[in-house]
């Protein structure tokens, strides 16, 4: 598949907007979600009978000239045999934009060809199965390339193909300001449903290279470490090569409040009559009350995303501003759950494991865009097991000694502090490197991974999300949630 070029001196970018729809407009989505997945799986089990039929007939002797002729897997062949058979299979397809079928081909294509590469050895990565059917239960989602996609000069509208103007929950202004001086373009527009059932239209944009604001210097500390961590009071701590602790972001309360709900909300569904019954080991029909509590696990885990991703947002922001060379951690998401102990699964973990992956995604076209660079840790490196006073090692450190203490220099050190001052360090070779090769190349430092160099911003790729966390407001099961601004 072409990838599409993206112009020098612009940058892609996606601009993503909770939507208010009408009850009418809501239906509307949802049948156009459901036309995708239509036409998805409708084609997938067309392409499976196919290459059962053909395997079979290659059973009986036939040669290859007298088989089921076969399917073109591309999304042109796919389309080309869909519209072929819409009318019969789907004869209310008049009901939804061409473009709700094309999302499920295009998908299916994407799924086909991932596998085919997967399989030939053609894919970096883990192996990639055959593509499923999308269940009831799949994430609901369609993109739209063609037609009207339009945000609204009001701020507060976007205009779709067939669904018409939808309400935004949120003010479009960035993108809008961006459209109106001409410094960005929208490409396409994918509207989809979140766990909490919240509909949201993110655009795809080209936008001008972006420049560090004038108002945004450099900080004092040209290189520092970030430590990711689990604790709320300590999201992000960032240190210098030298010791000193330049940040330390807290959980803001709401975040903290939205996770304290959230397991109480799983433990009761624990105890609630789940599809699962333990007790004789098989599926068994939910009760209304689970399901429920589902739907406010949903909503919860939602919000609970929107606020940290609107801390980190402004934080990684500040970051690339500031800083000339950012050193984050590498996680191996699979390598590190299938290791270690306890301690290292439950809902920390994969929260931390999250965020961690979410600030780096996040810095990477940030400093692309700031010009600053950002220095990944390998996933060997033992940024919190090492000594910042002597270097010397701690293996056996659990996640549980909030504190450093050293049995070789005596030091004791706050952990994340400690982890960030050793990533740190790290940076600071990689940018001796750096200056002794005189630009031509990167010598990285030991266990440093280059991630980004200063001003490629033409081939970054990036998002500003921007759904707000208003300091107060009515949650939809009707409880006043109370927030503190970010700290
Ligand atoms: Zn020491």
């Amino acid at each position: 598949m072409g990838r599409f070029e993206i112009p020098e001196g612009w940058v892609a970018q996606a601009y993503r907007f909770a939507l208010d729809p009408t009850p009418a407009q809501q239906r509307a989505l949802a049948s156009h979600a459901g036309g995708a997945r239509f036409a998805h799986n409708h084609m997938l089990a067309l392409v499976t009978a196919v290459l059962d039929q053909r395997a079979a007939e290659r059973s009986y002797g036939l040669t290859d000239a007298d088989l089921t002729p076969s399917l073109g897997w591309s999304l042109p062949a796919l389309r080309k045999t869909w519209n072929q058979r819409k009318s019969v299979y789907a004869p209310w397809w008049g009901a939804n934009s061409k473009e709700a079928y094309n999302t499920g081909l295009d998908s299916l294509a994407r799924g086909l060809d991932a596998w085919t590469t997967s399989r030939n050895g053609e894919r970096v990565g883990k192996a990639v199965g055959f593509p499923r059917f999308k269940t009831a239960r799949s994430r609901r989602s369609v993109r739209f390339t063609t037609g009207t996609l339009r945000v609204e000069p009001d701020r507060h509208h976007v205009s779709l193909p067939r669904v018409g103007r939808i309400k935004t929950h949120e003010s479009t202004r960035k993108l809008a300001r961006r459209i109106e001086s001409e410094s960005a373009r929208i490409l396409s527009a994918t509207v989809s449903q979140d766990s909490s059932g919240r509909w949201h239209c993110s655009f795809q944009t080209l936008v001008a290279a972006k420049t560090r604001p004038a108002h945004a210097s450099r900080s004092q500390c040209p290189v520092v470490g970030v430590d990711v961590g689990v604790k709320a009071d300590s999201l992000l701590v960032v240190a210098t090569p030298d010791g000193t602790e330049v940040q330390r972001i807290r959980a803001p309360k709401s975040l903290s409040a939205a996770q304290a709900r959230l397991r109480v909300l799983q433990r009761k569904a624990a105890r609630q009559h789940g599809p699962y019954d333990p007790a004789i080991r098989s599926r068994r029909r939910h009760s209304k009350r689970w399901a429920k509590t589902q739907a406010r696990i949903g909503r919860s885990h939602a919000r609970a995303a929107a606020i940290r991703r609107d801390v980190l947002h402004k934080a990684t922001t500040t970051l690339a501003q500031q800083h000339r060379v950012v050193v984050v951690e590498t996680l191996n998401a699979t390598g590190m759950r299938a290791a270690g102990g306890a301690y290292k699964k439950g809902l920390n973990r994969a929260l931390a494991d999250a965020a961690l992956a979410e600030v780096r995604r996040m810095l990477t076209y940030k400093a692309a865009w700031y010009g600053s660079a950002v220095v990944a840790a390998d996933r060997f490196f033992p940024s919190s097991k090492t000594c910042s006073g002597c270097g010397g090692r701690k293996p056996n450190l659990t996640l549980a000694e909030r504190t450093y203490v050293c049995a070789q220099c005596g030091v004791s050190i706050d952990r994340d502090r400690n982890a960030a001052i050793n990533l740190a360090r790290l940076g600071q070779t990689h940018m001796v490197g750096e200056q002794s090769s005189a630009g031509s190349g990167s010598v990285a430092g030991r266990g440093a991974i280059r991630e980004t160099g200063p001003a490629r911003a033409g081939q970054a790729g990036g998002r500003e999300a921007s759904t707000r966390h208003n300091p107060t407001r009515v949650d939809q099961t009707g409880t006043a949630v109370s927030q503190e601004a970010t700290a």
